[in-house]
């Protein structure tokens, strides 16, 4: 049965309520981690030997708040004694900072006790492994993010990702960071059993629009700004008035898990 355990659901701003952005999903054999925001060792550990048994991570953009949290993970599971080896996949501009970033940090690849395969993501090749397919779609959250930023550097590749994970009939989708809503209507062409969505980038009205028309079984929100968080039954509630179609809409908290 597939579910999804909600191990950070926080946006951007720090909080002792929220942590950063982090998911565990569960399908039959596979273990995915979606971003690894901070501090998702810390969770993993208390759910017994998933460090150990985790098959990938799967890392939708360079933000601090979906990333800074894999160093860590990478130590925790060499002190737990991983021998499984690690998928990570993530914008390619990431590999090579974030491998220099872990070897600053003494942590040398070859030591760690398992491998990692550093893969980038190609929207022209989703990934397949155990009949689960994993489809990248980019987005243009990171350049509308940093192109605007003082001394932001034009030639910077700016890579971020909305994900589509398939099992045979169960469709999960993943918002990551978006820069419009209108950059989930690819995503939702197909029936879709879950979307996970942001909602620190684009406003619930927005989303509310796209998903109009979505064949969609269950919404839930993530990321909230915060000016949303405070008032999450509010938003819950209007959500549900505005999409009757939805059967359930979910703000699940850290540590909320759902099964399917
Ligand atoms: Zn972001």
């Amino acid at each position: 049965m597939p579910s999804l355990s909600f191990l950070g659901t926080g946006s951007g701003i720090p909080s002792s309520e929220r942590y950063f952005p982090c998911t565990l999903v569960h399908l039959d054999r596979l273990r995915l981690l979606v971003d690894a925001g901070e501090p998702c060792v810390h969770l993993l550990r208390e759910r017994g030997a998933i460090i150990q048994e985790i098959d990938a991570i799967l890392i939708t953009h360079g933000h601090v708040d979906h990333i800074g949290g894999v160093p860590a993970f990478l130590q925790g599971a060499m002190l737990y004694g991983r021998t499984k080896p690690l998928s990570i996949h993530l914008p390619q501009e990431m590999i090579s900072p974030l491998r220099a970033w872990i070897s600053a940090l003494y942590l040398p690849e070859s030591g760690l006790g398992f491998s990692i395969n550093w893969m980038p993501w190609d929207p022209a090749s989703p990934l397949l492994w155990e009949g689960v397919t994993v489809t990248p779609q980019a987005n243009g959250h990171l350049e509308l993010c940093y192109r605007g930023l003082l001394d932001a550097d034009s030639s910077k590749a700016c890579q971020s990702y909305s994900l589509a994970i398939e099992q045979g009939d169960f469709r999960l989708v993943f918002s990551g960071d978006l820069a419009n809503s209108s950059e989930l209507s690819p995503l939702l062409s197909k029936p879709a059993t879950v979307l996970v969505c942001e909602l620190s980038h684009i406003t619930p009205e927005e989303l509310a629009g796209e998903l109009a028309k979505a064949d969609l079984k269950t919404l839930c929100l993530v990321h909230l700004s915060e000016d949303l968080v405070g008032d999450r039954e509010d938003l819950q509630s209007k959500m549900e008035e505005i999409l009757p179609a939805i059967q359930d809409v979910m703000i699940p908290e850290d540590g909320s898990v759902i099964d399917f």
